[in-house]
């Protein structure tokens, strides 16, 4: 692979990072190849390739462009999916250890500390991430194995002092996760600040548009990267050559998505901040926002996740979600197409999660469309809140 300039700005290396090296007649593109197994003879060199569970040269383009786009010396690791990487992750905390994480941390990534705390005695202690001087004190009040970070959090919004919380974890001797999922690392780079790990859910902007499950996991550490390696290797959580295949062709146009979207989340968020069917817009953008300076201190942009809740409850938001017609009325986020939900429809999200809360994912379309179906959905919903699905669909259809 050829080598990539340090000096080459994330956008570039989005571009750049992953190629072949260059000879005269290569191809210009990483080839997906298709093959469990590799020509090997003889006691296998370091790094040769044997067998598909442990590597291939599809994955190896995009987790150097993954490390190189996270500021890793090392490679990144894909995963079969985000959850995947959070379970080698989670591998990294001993049987009874002490795990502090955010309160609003993504609902599945809660589920799976519930459940390391019923089956290995771990000690998970939900925190308010937002709230510096609470986490470190948290941390502190018993040997912590690790400090779990999302910033954004998945769907509040709540940023956090990355470099503080951090510099404090390890001052107690707990190693430090990020889940960089709603940032991307075009908006920080949670390694370069010191953070020991970085997970992400590939399947969401890295890879951008809503065809693939993928996971990944870095660390700068040789020791954190080798058991990160082996969990992998050992549990066999992979991901399939075409995905991953995907993901690179996803990755090339992740600076110009994450512009695009966030530049229309932006002006979305200060648009609903003013529409009289809204109760409250979450978005670290707005000046108001409680996120809004720590982002604009510690992040490169805002992020295209918003949080709003629509007057009249959730009835009223489960309208919206009948009501639009370009949004997608779906889960996940990071896609070119703008998506949202209200997700206290899972009984399994945390209870403080206002009940009539929507998760907007902005994609890349042009913003008056996606301004145009939001405010006829939030206007549907003022009207209507009661409204059986098929009845506004019929009224909506007709309008
Ligand atoms: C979606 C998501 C995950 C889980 O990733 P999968 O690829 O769905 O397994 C983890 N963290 C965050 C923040 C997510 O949004």
């Amino acid at each position: 692979m050829s080598h990539e300039p340090a000096d080459q700005a994330p956008s570039t290396l989005a571009v750049t990072a992953g190629r072949p090296v260059r000879t005269q007649g290569s191809p210009v593109n990483p080839p997906l190849v298709l093959s469990s197994t590799y020509v090997s003879t003889g006691v296998p060199g370091p790094g040769e390739l044997l067998y598909a569970r442990a590597g291939t040269e599809t994955w190896q383009p995009f987790e150097e462009a993954l490390a190189a786009l996270e500021g890793s010396t090392r490679p990144g690791l894909v995963f079969g999916s985000g959850m995947a990487a959070i379970a080698a992750a989670f591998s990294l905390i001993p049987v009874g250890g002490r795990l502090v994480m955010p309160r609003h941390s993504y609902q599945v990534t809660l589920a799976f500390a519930h459940e390391l705390a019923e089956r290995s005695g771990v000690d998970v202690v939900l925190v308010d991430i937002d709230d510096t001087p609470a986490v470190l004190a948290a941390v502190a009040a018993a040997p912590t194995s690790m400090l779990w970070v999302e910033s954004p959090t998945n769907p509040m919004l709540e940023v956090a002092d990355l470099p503080a919380l951090i510099a404090g974890a390890h001052a107690e001797g707990a190693l430090v996760a990020v889940d960089n999922t709603f940032a991307t690392p075009l908006g920080q780079q949670p390694l370069s600040m010191g953070a020991d790990l970085v997970v992400h859910s590939v399947t969401k902007y890295l890879a951008g548009h809503s065809d693939v499950v993928l996971g990944a996991a870095l660390a700068d550490d040789a020791e954190l990267h080798g058991r990160l390696l082996a969990h992998r290797t050992l549990h066999g959580a992979i991901a399939g050559p075409f995905e991953v295949w995907l993901a690179l062709r996803g990755l090339r146009t992740l600076a110009l998505r994450v512009e695009r979207s966030q530049a229309t989340a932006a002006e979305l968020a200060r648009r609903l901040a003013e529409h009289p069917d809204v109760l409250e817009v979450r978005h670290p953008s707005l000046p108001s926002d409680p996120g809004h300076e720590r982002a604009a201190r510690l992040m490169n942009g805002f992020g295209s996740i918003i949080g709003v809740r629509p007057r009249g409850g959730s009835d009223a938001a489960d309208t919206v979600t009948r009501a639009v017609r370009l949004w997608a009325p779906a889960t996940s986020l990071g896609g070119v197409e703008s998506t949202l939900e209200r997700r206290r429809r899972f009984a399994t999200e945390s209870l403080t999660v206002p009940e009539d809360l929507l998760r907007l994912s902005v994609g890349i379309e042009d913003v008056e469309d996606v301004w145009r179906d939001l405010d006829q959905a939030l206007r549907a919903a003022h009207a209507a809140p009661a409204a059986s699905a098929e009845a506004l669909a019929d009224e909506v259809a007709g309008a």
